[in-house]
């Protein structure tokens, strides 16, 4: 018999032939959780899968795969969702939220996270042995979506990407194999998966190295938005003089006047400059003064802190919402560049993004790692990126272009449009690279329901 799976045909046998195979389960649109299942974090798209695979193991990942390479259908990877490129139309939906386990060895100073697992559990984990993740501003984004496309965070300028400290990972590939990749074994792919993103596999698990962090100085000024032209001009000027243990960034937000945000930044424009410092306290004291001065700040938590703690820099959103996310990559911000942007984001522009984002890049992020990888932004000096609500158009990136090098970063990138943007991700001979890759691994373009990079023809 054949089942009508939304607009996909599968035989009964097919389906009993995959469930015998799987610990987890199987779901399909009629069955009731199908909906809860595909719900991401970012609610500007919705995953309709004909099929959803709730892994629990490696071996589930595998069946899953298999599957949908027998029925010639494609396979898309949900964690958290907060990066969704492309909502999956009939394909396999393969959630990985299940697999979540974590471990840390102090004595390598290494860590282990499964598919599903999220930046908090690692953080907290790492954190009893005085050691630090290279996570990015959010806790609850997932460890190996958001290392697979480089992974930008506050440690960044110091350590790099956390892509760049990637020691081994397990794939499932489209041909349904379990294996595992290392600069030694898979070099390629090892090179490809480290940037390529979610292009060439199912990543079952992640091994990492930590950073030897137990505390920082650092947090948030917020000040408000009638002074971010000369907070702008002051993180601008001061940015090119900071050393590499210095990462920060600033944000223009304009933040919707609801009970989840603090009442301060509830519907008016803010600037929001994010520090994170590695040295001493009483250094980090020194460096801040010019931002301090910059203005009047309605809230300032820059402070000793532990690492643990890291997630009050940014303050990033903890519920589900939706949101554009786009950006571009800046090879300089001069006054002129800052000025436009003020005309295009600030108090009187009229802009309507959530968040218009400046982060400083340099340091460690523009130095190829020890084993290199496929991550495209190595000579940006800045990225900005917008949060905007569903179907806003872009009223900022376009016009500052004239300041950007042409690339975009990987990771500041979801929403419905963005997969288009892929390419720009990649100067030409890392894209032809990364096509190599993706042909020899996955011919049929099995993983294209993502930030594609297609295979040759
Ligand atoms: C509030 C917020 C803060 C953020 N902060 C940062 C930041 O500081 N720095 C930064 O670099 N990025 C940041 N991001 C972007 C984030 O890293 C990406 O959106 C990332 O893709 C999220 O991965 P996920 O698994 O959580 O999301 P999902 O939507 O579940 O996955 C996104 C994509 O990742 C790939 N993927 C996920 N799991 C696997 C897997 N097991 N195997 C293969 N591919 C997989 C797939 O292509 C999938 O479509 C932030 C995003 C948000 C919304």
């Amino acid at each position: 018999m054949t089942e009508h799976v939304g607009h996909v045909e599968i035989t009964e046998a097919a389906m009993d032939r995959l469930l015998g195979r799987l610990k987890g389960d199987v779901l399909t649109p009629d069955y009731p959780g199908y909906e809860e299942e595909v719900l991401g974090f970012n609610r500007i798209a919705r995953h309709r899968p004909a099929v959803i695979v709730t892994a629990l193991s490696s071996a589930d990942v595998a069946a899953a795969v298999s599957f949908a390479g027998e029925q010639g259908l494609p396979v898309a990877v949900q964690a958290t969702g907060h990066g969704i490129a492309a909502a999956a139309q009939g394909g396999v939906l393969i959630s990985t939220r299940r697999m979540s386990a974590v471990s840390v060895d102090p004595v390598t100073r290494t860590a282990y996270a499964e598919a599903g697992a999220q930046w908090h559990q690692v953080i907290a984990s790492a954190a009893r042995h005085g050691l630090a993740p290279l996570n990015g501003s959010s806790p609850l984004v997932g460890v190996v979506g958001y290392t697979l496309g480089g992974g930008l965070g506050p440690l960044g300028r110091q350590y790099g990407f956390a892509a760049d400290h990637v020691t081994c990972l397990e794939v499932v590939t489209a041909d349904g194999n379990i294996r595992k990749v290392t600069r030694d074994q898979h070099g390629e792919l090892f090179w490809a998966l480290r940037g390529g993103k979610g292009n060439f596999g199912v990543v079952t698990g992640l091994w990492f190295a930590l950073m030897p962090v137990r505390r920082l100085y650092g947090g948030g000024l917020y000040f408000p938005g009638e002074q971010a032209g000369q907070v702008l001009h002051a993180w601008r000027q001061w940015t090119p003089t900071v050393p590499e243990e210095m990462t920060s960034s600033v944000a223009l937000l304009r933040l919707p006047d609801v009970p989840d945000v603090p009442e301060f930044l509830r519907g008016r424009l803010a600037a929001h400059v994010r520090i994170a410092f590695t040295g001493t306290a009483a250094q980090g004291e020194r460096l801040v003064r010019p931002l301090r001065d910059a203005g009047t700040a309605i809230d300032d938590s820059v402070r000793e802190m532990p690492y643990a703690d890291v997630a009050s820099i940014h303050q990033d959103p903890v519920h589900p919402l939706p949101y554009h996310e786009r950006n571009i990559v800046l090879r300089e911000l001069g006054s002129d560049a800052v000025e436009k942007l003020i005309r295009l984001a600030g108090p009187r522009s009229g802009c309507g993004d959530l968040m218009v984002e400046l982060r400083h890049l340099g340091g460690a992020l523009s130095r190829p790692p020890a084993v290199p990888n496929a991550v495209g932004v190595r000579d940006g000096a800045y990225t900005l990126s917008t949060l905007s609500r569903p179907g806003s158009p872009d009223t900022v990136l376009g016009p500052m272009e004239p300041w950007g090098d042409g690339r975009r970063y990987l990771n500041f990138l979801a929403g419905p449009d963005t997969a288009d943007a892929t390419a720009d991700c990649y100067g030409a001979q890392t894209l032809a690279r990364l096509t190599r890759v993706k042909t020899l691994y996955d011919p049929h373009n099995v993983f294209r329901l993502n930030h594609n990079i297609a295979p040759l023809a």
